[in-house]
């Protein structure tokens, strides 16, 4: 049986993998709060709303990123582009 509450992204997704590994109640509290949280959850994660823009993300942007989405996928182009010159 599905959870619909946990995040569809969540398999793939290294928050919810636990990148942040000597941050276990940090990464507990992303989890209550965005990936196990339904579509509020969901609609408050930056990672989630950039990745449904992008069709991903980059690893090192937190669910609660001070940045806009702009802000990161401009941060995300300009990082592309530099590995890519
Ligand atoms: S951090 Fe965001 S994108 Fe990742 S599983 Fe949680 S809600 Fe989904």
């Amino acid at each position: 049986m599905t959870n619909n509450n946990i995040c569809e992204l969540s398999a793939k997704c290294p928050i919810y993998s636990g990148v942040l590994k000597s941050e276990e109640s940090l990464t507990s509290a992303y989890k209550t709060i965005y990936c196990n949280n339904g579509e509020e959850g969901k609609s408050k994660c930056k990672r989630y709303q950039v990745a449904k823009i992008m069709c991903r993300c980059a690893d090192n942007v937190l669910p609660n990123s001070y940045l806009s989405v702009k802000e990161i996928l401009e941060q995300m182009y300009l990082e592309e582009n530099k590995n890519n010159s």
